[in-house]
C-alpha cells in the first residue's frame, strides 16, 4: 500500500515513465496553491522532449507484448483499478477539493462518473467483437476484427481532474494500447495519486504513463512520430490547435472544446424545479464546468415569476472552503480566472443587462485568500451580449425572456457553441421539437444537466468540439482500434 502525504508547500510532482517515478527534466515550474486557502501545495516541473521521448519509447516497448496479451488478462487491472479507486475514493476526493477548490460532495460525484468509465472498459471482450460471416462468398467465410495501434496520448483541463483523465485511459489499454496522461499543471496532485493506485493495480511497466508540462510538452506529444493518436479536452481555441497539428502529423484526434449551454424553460414547467436545477447547473463546480447551462431563456409570460425564483435559490447558496460542511459553492481554481470571471460582470452590466444579484462582494471568513464568488444574476440579457456569446466559466447567469419555443430553439441554434442544452417542459411536443431542432451534442429534458453514463458516449457539436468519434463508450473502441478484414476460402480439396 502507497503512503498518502498530505499536500503540503514541499510536494514535488514527479512523472510516472515506464514504472518509475522520476522529476521531469524541463525548466519550467508551476507553483500549486490551494484555491481556497491560497496555502502552497507544492510544485510541478515541465517535461522536456527526452522526457516525452523517453515516455513515448517506453510505450512503444510495452505495446508490443501488452498488445498481444489475452484480452481477458488485460481487463484483470482495471478490476483491480476499479477496487482501489473505490476503497480510496474518500480521500482521493479530500485531495481533488485541496487541488481543484470544488466540494467535497461534488469531488466525490466526480469520482464516481470517473470509476464508471473502468467498469464499462472491462466489458471490452464483448464491446471490442467485430461481426463475421460464413459462406459471405462461394466456400469464403469472412470477419472482420478491431487491432490495437500503439501509444495514444490525452491532454485534459483542470475542471474534473479525477474523472477527465478515465473518459480515455481505461479503454486505451483494455483495447490493447499503451496510454501517456497530460493532466493539467495547474492541478496534477490528483493525477499524481491516481498513478500511484495505477501503479498499485499492476500494469506493466510503460503501459500507463504520466508526463507533466504545458505548451511545449504537449507539442512534443503531438508531434512524435511514435504516438498514434491525441486526445484533447480544454478550451476551445487550444481544442482547433491540437486537432490541425495532430491532423496534420497523420495523426488521430478527438478535440473536445469550450461551451455556453442553454436552458429553454416553457410556461408549462414545474417553475420551481427548473430554478433549482438551473442554479446547480450554472453554479456547481462553481461553474467551471463545461456543462454549466448559464443563459436560461424563458417564455415571456412566466419570465418575473421564474426569475424571482431563481434569484431565491441563488442567495441561499454558501459559499465556502469546499471541505467545509454546508459549503455549496467552492472556490474557482486561481485568482487569474476569478479576475476574468469578474471582467465578464463587468462586461454585462457595461452592455446593458440587468444585475438582478450581486456575487462579487462575498467574503469568506478565514479564507480572505480564496478565490471565492457567489452567483450574479442577469436579467434581460440579450443575444448580442458578450455575456451571451462567451464561456464564462464561473457563476454567473443570465436570464431572458423569449416569446416561444421556436425563438428558443432558434436562439440556442444561433450560438457557435453546441455542447449542451437543457428544456423544461410540461409539453411532448416542445420536447419533441428540442430534440429534433437542436443543433447540441447533449439534450436534456427536464434534466438540468444532460451528462451522460459512461457506456454512452460524450462530446459536443460545432466549436465544442472538432473530430468525430467522442470519450466515453463506444466511441473510444473505435478511436482506439482500426478494422481489418479476413477473407478465408480452405476448399476440401
Ligand atoms: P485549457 O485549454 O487552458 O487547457 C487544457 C489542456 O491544454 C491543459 O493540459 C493545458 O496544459 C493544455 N494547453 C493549454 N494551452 C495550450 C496550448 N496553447 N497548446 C497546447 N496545449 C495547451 O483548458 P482549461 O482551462 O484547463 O479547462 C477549461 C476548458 O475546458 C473550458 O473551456 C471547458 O469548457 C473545457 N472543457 C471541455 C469539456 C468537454 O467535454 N467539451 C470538458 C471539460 C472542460
Amino acid at each position: 500500500m502507497v503512503e498518502v502525504a498530505p499536500p503540503d508547500g514541499d510536494t514535488e510532482v514527479k512523472n510516472y515513465v515506464n514504472g518509475t517515478w522520476k522529476t521531469a527534466d524541463g525548466s519550467e515550474h508551476n507553483t500549486l496553491t490551494n484555491p481556497a486557502t491560497g496555502d502552497a501545495l507544492g510544485s510541478v516541473t515541465f517535461s522536456s522532449e527526452a522526457d516525452v521521448d523517453a515516455a513515448v519509447s517506453a510505450g512503444e516497448t510495452a505495446f508490443e507484448g501488452w498488445s498481444s496479451l489475452p484480452v481477458e488478462e488485460r481487463i484483470q487491472p482495471l478490476f483491480r483499478l476499479k477496487t482501489l479507486l473505490e476503497d480510496h475514493q474518500d480521500e482521493l476526493a479530500e485531495l481533488l477539493v485541496q487541488d481543484h477548490g470544488k466540494t467535497l460532495a461534488e469531488a466525490r460525484g466526480e469520482l464516481r462518473r470517473g470509476i464508471e468509465n473502468v467498469e464499462v472498459a472491462c466489458g471490452i471482450p464483448s464491446m471490442m467483437q467485430s461481426g463475421s460471416l460464413l459462406n459471405a462468398a462461394p466456400e469464403i467465410d469472412e470477419s472482420a476484427v478491431r487491432k490495437p495501434l500503439g501509444v495514444f496520448a490525452a491532454i485534459t483541463p483542470f475542471n474534473f481532474p479525477g474523472m477527465i483523465p478515465l473518459w480515455f485511459l481505461p479503454y486505451a489499454v483494455a483495447t490493447g494500447n499503451s496510454f501517456i496522461l497530460k493532466p493539467s499543471e495547474q492541478n496534477p496532485l490528483v493525477a499524481n495519486r491516481l498513478f500511484e493506485l495505477i501503479d498499485e493495480a499492476g500494469f506493466p511497466d510503460g503501459v500507463v504513463q504520466l508526463v507533466h508540462g504545458g505548451v511545449d510538452t504537449v507539442n512534443a506529444l503531438i508531434d512524435h512520430d511514435g504516438v498514434a493518436g491525441i486526445s484533447f479536452v480544454g478550451s476551445t481555441p487550444v481544442a482547433k490547435l491540437i486537432y490541425e497539428r495532430a491532423a496534420a502529423n497523420g495523426k488521430r484526434v478527438q478535440a473536445q472544446g469550450g461551451a455556453k449551454n442553454h436552458i429553454i424553460v416553457t410556461e408549462t414547467a414545474d417553475l420551481e424545479f427548473a430554478a433549482e436545477k438551473t442554479i446547480s447547473s450554472a453554479c456547481a463546480c462553481a461553474g467551471e464546468r463545461c456543462l454549466a447551462n448559464d443563459i436560461v431563456l424563458v417564455e415571456e409570460s412566466v419570465y418575473d415569476e421564474f426569475a424571482d425564483l431563481v434569484v431565491e435559490r441563488a442567495e441561499s447558496q454558501v459559499v465556502g472552503n469546499g471541505l467545509e460542511d454546508g459549503t455549496d459553492i467552492g472556490a474557482l481554481i486561481s485568482a487569474e480566472h476569478e479576475q476574468r470571471v469578474r471582467e465578464y460582470i463587468d462586461t454585462g452590466i457595461e452592455e446593458g443587462a440587468t444585475v438582478l444579484l450581486d456575487g462579487r462582494d462575498v467574503a469568506v471568513e478565514g479564507h480572505e485568500n480564496g478565490n471565492f464568488l457567489a452567483p450574479t444574476v442577469f436579467g434581460d440579457v440579450t443575444q448580442e451580449m458578450t455575456i451571451s456569446q462567451e464561456e464564462i466559466f464561473g457563476p454567473v447567469l443570465g436570464l431572458s425572456p423569449v416569446d416561444s419555443v421556436d425563438d428558443a430553439i432558434e436562439r440556442m441554434n444561433a450560438s457557435r457553441f453546441g455542447n449542451a442544452a437543457s428544456l423544461f417542459t410540461g409539453r411532448g411536443a416542445d420536447a419533441r421539437k428540442f430534440r429534433h431542432e437542436g443543433e447540441i451534442g447533449n439534450l436534456g429534458v427536464n434534466v438540468g444537466t444532460s451528462a451522460p453514463m459512461a457506456f454512452f458516449h460524450f462530446g459536443g457539436w460545432k466549436d465544442s468540439f472538432f473530430g468525430d468519434l467522442h470519450a466515453q463508450g463506444e466511441d473510444m473502441i473505435h478511436f482506439y482500434t482500426d478494422k481489418a478484414i479476413y477473407i478465408e476460402r480452405w476448399p476440401d480439396a
